[in-house]
């Protein structure tokens, strides 16, 4: 997808934010995204997801699976536009695991998807969480890649964007020391 395009959605969303940030980590940051703000648009949501469809090469897939909360809508609107199944997993006592009835079977072929990939820590998870089962990750696909580049899954990823992290240490944040008001998202209208 062009990018210049997808900035422009996710600007006029306010799922990108520009300012001052606090993030939670105790970095500031010149930017804020919140991939939600963009998915409660079922019209994006269909945009995005149908590009990662489009590029993820695999002849057969059964089944679409994401962590819970962030990944859910993609994983349904990948599978939708895929028309086969989309299952999520979720945290239980601090273990990645499906609920709510939810199967997959050894012989099955399997995307792994989320919204925004930073460390690759849940969708690590949901990998060895399909591994441990049998079946088979075909591939990850994101609408953000937020790694800065790093190579995170043995498996091809794909991702709408690479949108790289801008921190700052606080005691070294320009924006601190241009007076800049900071703002901590989610504690009103960023979330
Ligand atoms: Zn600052």
């Amino acid at each position: 997808m062009d990018k210049e395009k997808g900035l422009k959605i996710f600007e006029t969303t306010g799922a990108l934010l520009h300012g001052h940030f606090l993030l939670t980590s105790g970095l500031h940051s010149p930017q804020y995204f919140q991939c939600a703000k963009v998915l409660q648009y079922p019209r994006y949501a269909e945009l995005l997801c149908g590009d990662i469809i489009k590029n993820v090469k695999n002849d057969r897939i059964d089944c679409v699976i994401s962590p819970a909360v962030g990944g859910i809508i993609v994983g349904q609107e990948c599978a939708r536009l895929l028309g086969c199944r989309s299952v999520f997993a979720e945290r239980e006592n601090g273990v990645m695991k499906l609920r709510r009835g939810f199967e997959i079977d050894h012989e099955e072929q399997v995307l792994v998807v989320e919204d925004v990939v930073t460390t690759g820590g849940s969708v690590t998870e949901v990998i060895e969480l399909v591994r441990g089962i049998g079946a088979t990750v075909v591939g990850i696909g994101c609408i953000v890649d937020r790694s800065n580049g790093k190579k995170l899954f043995e498996e091809p990823m794909y991702s709408v964007f690479q949108m790289n992290v801008i921190t700052h240490e606080p005691d070294k944040c320009p924006l601190c020391k241009d007076g800049v008001p900071a703002m901590k998202p989610g504690s009103r209208s960023t979330q």
